[in-house]
């Protein structure tokens, strides 16, 4: 063992306690009497020297950050009272270069060299406050950017709002203090809640750290506000919680509900409309009004929705039934009504009218309206228009014929009178052609009066000529047909007030249904019997086969024949004019039994004043 004396050893104990002393990561100084006397390597670092003989017996004020001179004094009174160190306390230092060192200090008394002393450990923070510093200023930045983002920020956690941003509180009409004291699902209505809540769990327990927010929030007053974002499960304060943005999409929520409104707006628009009408997507029929169904023939709309529309027109129209679908799809005008014809699902041709239009937006799409007609019943009576125009140019020309006829016919009675007289011997013959010659002279203007035009000239008459004159150009069909007209009269010689033509057109149209109504013959009885009542009643009754209960009502109606040719207007007719002259015209029926037909007249006992 290598024996050293008492100084050696104090010298190799000092050497090893100085070496520690200098590599101690905190800064040392030691001063007495004000001055340094000694400073580690970190201290030397600290303040920017190079060596501790640079800094050596320096004032120790030299060092210290004038703002804190006043706390350092009182430091060194402490320490002349109190051998325990100091806390450790923020100081501002100067270094070598008059820059500034951020530190904590703690001070104790010691002895230097037998001398009161002062020894300071001084932790260099700069870096540190740096790093705080820079640490604020991103705190304070993202702070700013939550602030003053146009976007509602929120965190929740177990259903308490922990933070949120000042465009949130705005959003919902809460003050920031008001919101905090919120639960997260207070500001979800009511009818969501469970929707919303079920998300975030499900977000939770899938551990997303992305999903997608979409709820009608409810307002501080009550109103609603709509809602889109998203949100994420994130860590705060150690704890698992909701971030949560969102933005607020009412107007895009009201747009859309207006949308789907004014859809609904259509729909009931669309039922409503007294027309036949479809609804077709790209040709695809969507829906059929009631109106319509009876057009196409079915009872379900079900029948065609979904099927395409072209099904209902023949092949060789499809072309360019599409080319006008896509012109009308780019217009916003209505097609002019075509005429079409559409094969019904029974197979049956319709003639129908049609006329179409775009409609912007119904359910979200652009589609087609179209507006049927049925044409079967115009173009029904448009022949019976044509019919009639025939018929009356039928009478102008036999009124016409008739006029040629008379003339001969006056020769002829002429010269029969003049043979008769030449050849009395056979006085029979010339009796025969003469009454002929009459007859034929009187139906021929029967035919003349009912060619001319109507007139509706009233004249006080008697009934029974007119009567007769009817009787009189029915009565060559009549005998045709097996058919014998008996008529009965009561002598009472009844005036009317009336217009003779229209009169003969009312008995003209009951006889002849008479007549028709026994093609295999029969009678025909008419009779007139004037009534106390004031009336006189025309009564003509046939043995045909009767009119069946459900006819009998809509008999009187335009068009209602049971006849091959008829037009159904017969009785409608005679029933107004009966009705012009304040009378009445009644059917009644029995199966099997015949029809009669009740007429009934004023009658006019005197000429009624013309003034
Ligand atoms: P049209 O004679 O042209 O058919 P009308 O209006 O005169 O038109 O008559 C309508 C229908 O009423 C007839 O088609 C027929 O079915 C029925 N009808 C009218 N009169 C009689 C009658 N005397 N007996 C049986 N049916 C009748
Ligand atoms: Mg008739």
């Amino acid at each position: 063992m290598e024996i050293v004396g008492v100084g050696e050893q104090l010298r190799q104990s000092e050497e090893r306690y100085q070496h520690l002393v200098h590599m101690l990561p905190d800064g040392l100084l030691v001063y007495s009497e004000g001055a340094i006397v000694f400073a580690n390597h970190a201290f030397l670092g600290i303040v920017g020297a190079s060596s501790l003989e640079e800094i050596i017996t320096l004032p120790i004020k030299n060092f210290i950050h004038f703002d804190y001179w006043e706390p350092f004094a009182a430091t060194i009174n402490y320490l002349i009272r109190e051998t325990n160190p100091t806390n450790s306390v923020y100081y501002k230092l100067h270094d070598m270069n008059q820059g500034t060192v951020e530190v904590e200090l703690r001070a104790v008394s010691v002895k230097f060299d037998g001398k009161p002393a002062v020894q300071l450990i001084v932790h260099d923070v700069s870096d540190q406050k740096r790093m705080e510093a820079s640490l604020q200023e991103k705190d304070y930045l993202y702070k700013s950017l939550m602030e003053n983002v146009v976007a509602g920020v929120f965190v929740g956690h177990k259903n308490n709002i922990v933070y949120a941003n000042p465009y949130l509180s705005e959003m919902f009409g809460y003050s920031e203090e008001e919101l905090f004291k919120l639960s997260t699902y207070d500001l979800v209505s009511e009818e969501e809640c469970n929707k919303v809540k079920a998300v975030v769990l499900d977000g939770m327990e899938r551990g997303m750290d992305h999903f997608a927010l979409k709820f009608k929030g409810i307002k501080k007053d009550g109103s609603f506000i709509y809602l889109e974002g998203n949100s994420s499960i994130i860590m705060f304060n150690g704890q698992p919680c909701l971030l949560g943005t969102v933005q607020d999409v009412t107007f895009k929520e009201e747009k859309e509900r207006l949308l789907r409104d004014n859809a609904k707006l259509y729909q009931k628009m669309i039922k409503f409309v007294p027309e036949p009408i479809v609804l077709t997507d790209e040709g695809i029929i969507l829906y059929v009004n009631k109106l319509a169904m009876q057009i196409i023939g079915i009872n379900d709309d079900a029948e065609v929705i979904g099927k395409s529309a072209f099904d209902f027109f023949h092949d060789t129209h499809r072309d360019t039934l599409k080319e006008t679908m896509q012109s009308i799809m780019s217009s916003d005008e209505a097609t002019p009504f075509q005429e079409r014809v559409i094969i019904r699902p029974d197979g049956q041709l319709m003639d129908v009218e049609l006329s179409s239009i775009r409609i912007n937006n119904y359910m979200g799409k652009d589609v087609m309206l179209s507006v049927l007609r049925d044409l079967t019943d115009r173009k029904r009576s448009e022949e019976i228009l044509i019919r009639s125009e025939k018929l009356s140019a039928i009478g102008q020309l036999a009124a016409g014929v008739a006029h040629e006829i008379r003339n001969p016919l006056t020769a002829l009675k002429g010269f029969t009178q003049l043979l008769s007289a030449k050849y009395p011997e056979q006085p029979h013959y010339f009796t025969i052609m003469s009454n002929e010659i009459d007859r034929i002279t009187l139906i021929v203007n029967e035919f003349m009066t009912l060619a001319k035009p109507h007139f509706s000239q009233f004249h006080n008459e008697p009934l029974e000529p007119i009567l007769q004159s009817v009787i009189s150009i029915l009565e060559t069909q009549a005998i045709l047909l097996n058919v014998e007209l008996k008529v009965h009269y009561d002598q009472s010689h009844p005036m009317v007030y009336c217009n003779v033509d229209q009169l003969k057109q009312v008995f003209l149209n009951i006889i002849k249904n008479a007549i028709e109504a026994m093609p295999e013959g029969g009678e025909v009885s008419l009779s007139v019997t004037t009534m106390k009542d004031g009336y006189v009643h025309i009564r003509i009754k046939d043995g045909g086969p009767g009119i069946p209960e459900d006819l009998i009502k809509k008999i009187g109606e335009p068009f209602v024949t049971t006849k091959e040719k008829g037009t159904g207007l017969g009785i409608m007719i005679s029933t107004r004019i009966i009705e012009a002259h304040k009378g009445t015209l009644q059917l009644s029926s029995a199966i099997n039994e015949g029809t009669v037909v009740e007429i009934t007249l004023p009658i006019q006992e005197l000429p009624p004043s013309l003034g």
